[in-house]
């Protein structure tokens, strides 16, 4: 089977034009909605997401402002700026990149977060929401996800899901929108037994566990619809063989970058065994963007009653 691709970029292209086009008339109502984004430490991946984030906001005419602490920050430091956040009426969404340095408890610090500028839908509050089925924000990476299947007609209702990795930020919200999307859902994670005959099973899979190309073709069922939220960098000859045997293209770039991104999934099994699939990069990735604007306006609208 060849498979097609499922095109996260083209989706989340559409998703930030529309966007755009709501913020621009919620600017001509008077209310131009404000992201937030602390950034704490100097984590390079963080440094570059934030940057792209920043960058999606302003294009969407979101007025966005990042707030950057050295490493050494306390959490009383960050507890007081969300505070201050929390209650100044020009910020409609607060997100909290993550990671946040070590010894500063994450779960303190977005538990902080007003639920109600809560963009990533990582407050308790937020989460006990989406699980009882009521409005709340959606964390950005499933909801991409959903918005790319449902937008592609992916059918959900009675189909067998797999969702591969159990995080609060991807799997577990993931599991629970597919749930309420009608899939029948199994979590696998770490601890999982006989993993390649229990995701076979899939009708749809989702990879979300951090493991360059981890998912090969014994984990796919012909004609799957398989979805690739991992985003892992290989950096050894040896690895770039394995994910992309015989591919000269792939062997240039990773002789002149030193580098290649993957997923969670191998790019050349799943071409051979889904019937649709996202790819790695271009996949779910600029959805997880596109979503955290969209929240935005969300959050703007519901907070200002517009
Ligand atoms: P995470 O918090 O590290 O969670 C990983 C999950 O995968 C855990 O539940 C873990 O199981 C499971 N796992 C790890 N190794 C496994 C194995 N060998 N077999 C089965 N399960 C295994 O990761 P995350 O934040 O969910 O991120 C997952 C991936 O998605 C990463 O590559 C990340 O970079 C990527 N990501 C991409 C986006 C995007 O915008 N595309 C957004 C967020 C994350 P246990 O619970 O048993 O430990």
């Amino acid at each position: 089977m060849t498979a097609t691709i499922l095109d996260g970029a083209r989706v989340a292209a559409d998703i930030r034009r529309e966007t755009a086009e709501a913020a621009s008339e919620l600017a001509a109502r008077g209310a131009v909605p404000g992201l937030a984004v602390i950034l704490a430490g100097d984590d390079p991946a963080s440094q570059v997401y934030v940057r792209n984030k920043e960058k999606g906001a302003r294009e969407a005419g979101i007025r966005a402002q990042t707030l950057r602490f050295p490493a050494t920050v306390t959490e009383a430091m960050l507890l007081a700026e969300i505070g201050r956040l929390n209650a100044d009426p020009e910020v409609d969404a607060i997100l909290v990149q993550l990671p946040l340095p070590a010894g500063i408890g994450s779960s303190r610090i977005l538990e902080a977060v007003d639920p109600a500028k809560d963009v990533d839908g990582f407050h308790p509050f937020n989460v006990g929401r989406l699980v009882q089925g009521k409005p709340a924000p959606v964390p950005c990476t499933p909801a991409g996800v959903m918005e790319l299947l449902r937008r592609e007609n992916v059918p959900l209702r009675g189909t067998r899901a797999v969702v591969l990795g159990r995080s609060d930020i991807v799997g577990k919200p993931m599991a629970t929108l597919l749930t309420k999307a009608d899939a029948t859902v199994t979590v696998a994670h770490s601890k999982t037994r006989d993993l390649p005959a229990l995701c076979r099973e899939a009708d749809l899979l989702v990879a979300a566990i951090g493991r360059p190309a981890f998912v090969t073709a014994d984990f796919i069922r012909e004609g799957a619809v398989v979805v690739d939220v991992g985003i892992n960098r290989i950096d050894t000859a040896e690895e770039v063989a394995r994910c992309f045997p015989g591919n000269e293209a792939k062997a240039a770039a990773f002789a002149a970058k030193g580098s290649l991104l993957v997923g969670d999934v191998h790019p050349v099994d799943v071409t051979e065994r889904a019937s649709r699939y996202t790819p790695v990069p271009g996949g779910v990735g600029p959805l997880t963007i596109a979503r955290l604007l969209a929240n935005t306006l969300d959050l703007c609208r519901a907070r200002r009653r517009l």
